[in-house]
């Protein structure tokens, strides 16, 4: 079935620039659970999509894309460090597709010299949540820990409890509001972006920092959120620049295939403007 693998995911590994990777991890979902599922109904929505991309001039078709597949998760911590080391290692570019937030500290590990850019509806700065370091609810306190407060950027950000607060004010995370986007731009956001994070950049995803209308099917939803527009406008300018991504926290159970679909079209999306900055 051709659903197996993301749409015009067709070369090989050794051929390709650019790998897709499932992880489906769902261990510590605090509201719906769900994620697990997520890697195969992102790839089935893929197909939805055209493969030429018109304002890029890019057709994924010609793109030396390769979809490993779901990977196999025992000890998570290693076994994504080890997965996205190896894909780095040859040179290519990461794709993962989760599974929970709590996958993105292990992947960003891998990456020395990077900055790590976060849309997120929920700071995720909690020391721990219900006695676990590794929840979803604290990917951003141990990606800072991976790397330093000053390469984290969180944007779209809405919901903060004051434990956290807090503790962004001693560690000195910065972060960007939902409110904040809309009031300044993407504009002025790409500029901030870029005088912040210079270097290299790995994007993550949380799809509740899109508005819930975009994006319902997600494990903690939260209004008030981004226009995707947004997060597609700052992945084009990046592109260049951008070393790996996830996108995470899709909730297949509770989507009407929107949020799926929307996860498919930033992936293919930023494979495209990556490709045309290239060329
Ligand atoms: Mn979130
Ligand atoms: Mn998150």
């Amino acid at each position: 079935m051709k659903e197996a693998s993301f749409a015009d995911a067709d070369a090989v590994f050794s051929y390709s620039k650019y790998v897709i990777l499932g992880i489906p991890l769902d261990v510590s979902g605090t509201h719906r659970r769900g994620t697990g599922k997520t890697p195969k109904a992102i790839r089935q929505e893929s197909y939805n999509f055209e493969t030429f991309i018109y304002d890029l001039g890019i057709d994924l078709d010609d793109v030396p894309i390769h979809d490993m597949g779901d990977l196999p998760i025992d000890n998570p911590r290693f076994d994504v460090f080890d997965a996205v080391g190896k894909i780095v290692a040859a040179g290519k570019v990461p794709i993962l597709m989760g599974g929970e937030h709590s996958i993105t500290p292990y992947a960003v590990e891998v990456f020395s010299d990077v900055s790590v850019l976060v849309f997120d509806a929920h700071l995720d700065y909690r020391d721990e949540y219900e006695g676990d370091k590794n929840s979803h609810a604290c990917a951003t306190r141990r990606i800072d820990e991976a790397i330093s407060p000053e390469k984290v950027l969180p944007v779209g950000v809405r919901s903060i409890s004051k434990e956290e607060y807090d503790d962004a004010k001693i560690h000195g995370l910065e972060y960007i509001t939902a409110d904040q986007v809309r009031k300044i731009g993407t504009k002025k956001l790409i500029k901030l972006i870029d005088e912040m994070m210079p270097g290299k950049i790995y994007v993550s995803i949380d799809m509740d920092g899109i508005d819930p209308s975009y994006a319902p099917g997600v494990g903690t939803p939260e209004p008030y959120g981004l226009d995707p527009q947004v997060i597609k406008d700052v992945i084009r300018h990046l592109a260049p620049r951008i070393v790996g991504m996830d996108v995470v926290e899709v909730c297949p159970p509770y989507d009407n295939g929107n949020t799926a679909s929307l996860a498919a079209k930033l992936i293919r999306d930023f494979i495209g403007a990556k490709e045309a900055s290239e060329k």
